[in-house]
């Protein structure tokens, strides 16, 4: 897994997982972690699935997932596959023929989990048509989907439970001569996930796709992931991550990427100070926040940007990012760096702001453009 830089807390001893390729993205081996994420779409209907999926792209999703319930979905995977730019991973559950089909299809990876697909010579028959394709296979073992023999000696899906069903699945196929995998292990329960991940990573170098699994809506899907994903990618464990959440997809990306800044693996586009306003505050900052996060949604620059409510924190927060606002009484000063440049009324502060901003993003791609 590579470092940021050298403030990241991650140690050199992490997990050392062997390189795969799903499509054109290169997996594990110390290659950036990838950003990945599910459509909620139809697969159906192939028009809503790619625009979700253009959406997703440039949100900064890497890899996507769609779910294969039937034949009539495997058809729509090479219409889906023509139209977008990301690679393209199958969701299969108990049907083998799905996954042979939709690996025909054009998939760049399938998500299986052995244990239910009905047994080792349906399972051999998808293994040997990725194996003719060349196409990697996505391990994923889920706790409400544990085979009966594990479940019967675990009793309940423990981490060791997980960590085993998963081990099964990996030495089966490796078994039948293939080695392009990943695994994933999730359950819904933080801790869980965390010991199933680390008892796995003892035992293997195959990549790992992190997640955790129904974690929720917005808050506590992202409390969960924060924690679960975080502990692991500070020990080395994770070569692609996926935040669950029961909301927009395109929200799971930059949370992913809020996670991955955090810990100073990877960034992607700005990283927003801004405060909780206190009985300081004389201004709407709320609404000048949200517009601000909305706005800088579409930037791709990994700048920081501060929207302070007061003089108290204001000035010396601002200072420290590229562009700062800081308000005062119906006013605000707007920063670049060290220099206050000028103050607005309320009604501006936004728009002043955003002007800064701009001038600052065409300064970089001029920069970047004299490079090329
Ligand atoms: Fe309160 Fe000012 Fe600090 Fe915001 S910056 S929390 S308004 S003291």
């Amino acid at each position: 897994m590579p470092l940021m830089n050298q403030n990241t807390l991650i140690p050199n001893n992490c997990h050392r997982s062997r390189v795969i390729y799903v499509g054109n993205v290169a997996i594990g081996g110390g290659n950036p972690v990838v950003v990945q994420s599910m459509t909620n779409t139809d697969t159906h209907d192939v028009e809503s699935t790619v625009k979700q999926i253009h959406r997703l792209t440039e949100a900064g999703c890497e890899i996507i997932r769609i779910a294969i319930p039937d034949m009539n979905a495997v058809a729509s995977i090479p219409l889906i596959k023509q139209a977008i730019s990301i690679p393209l991973i199958t969701d299969i559950h108990f049907d083998w023929r799905l996954a042979v089909e939709s690996i025909k299809a054009g998939a760049d990876c399938i998500r299986i989990n052995p244990g239910n697909l009905g047994g080792k010579e349906k399972t051999l028959a998808v293994v040997k048509t990725a194996q003719e394709y060349n196409i990697p296979i996505r391990i994923g073992v889920n706790s409400g989907s544990l085979e009966h023999s594990v479940r019967e000696k675990y009793g309940h899906p423990c981490a060791e439970a997980l960590a085993e069903s998963a081990l099964n699945n990996l030495t089966l196929i490796e078994d039948m001569g293939y080695k392009k995998l990943k695994l994933s292990l999730k359950s819904s329960d933080v801790l869980t996930t965390i010991k199933a991940y680390e008892i796995v990573a003892q035992k293997t170098d195959v990549p790992l796709h992190l997640g955790v699994t129904e974690a929720g809506g917005l808050i506590a899907g992202t409390v969960k992931s924060s924690i679960a994903l975080g502990r692991l990618l500070m020990q080395g464990i994770g070569d692609t991550i996926r935040v669950s959440l029961t909301r927009d997809p395109e929200e799971e990306i930059q949370v992913a990427y809020e996670i991955l800044r955090a810990l100073k693996i990877r960034e992607r586009g700005p990283e927003i100070i801004s405060c909780p306003t206190c009985g300081r505050c004389e201004i709407d900052l709320f609404s000048i926040a949200e517009r601000v996060e909305q706005y800088a949604r579409k930037i791709p620059y990994p700048i920081k940007l501060a929207v302070m409510g007061c003089v108290v924190n204001g000035p010396g927060e601002a200072r420290e990012a590229d562009v700062g606002l800081a308000g005062g009484k119906g006013n605000g000063l707007i920063f670049r760096g060290e220099k206050i440049l000028r103050k607005v009324p309320e009604d501006r502060l936004f728009e002043e702001f955003i002007k800064e901003v701009d001038l600052l993003v065409k300064q970089i791609e001029d920069k970047q453009g004299q490079k090329s």
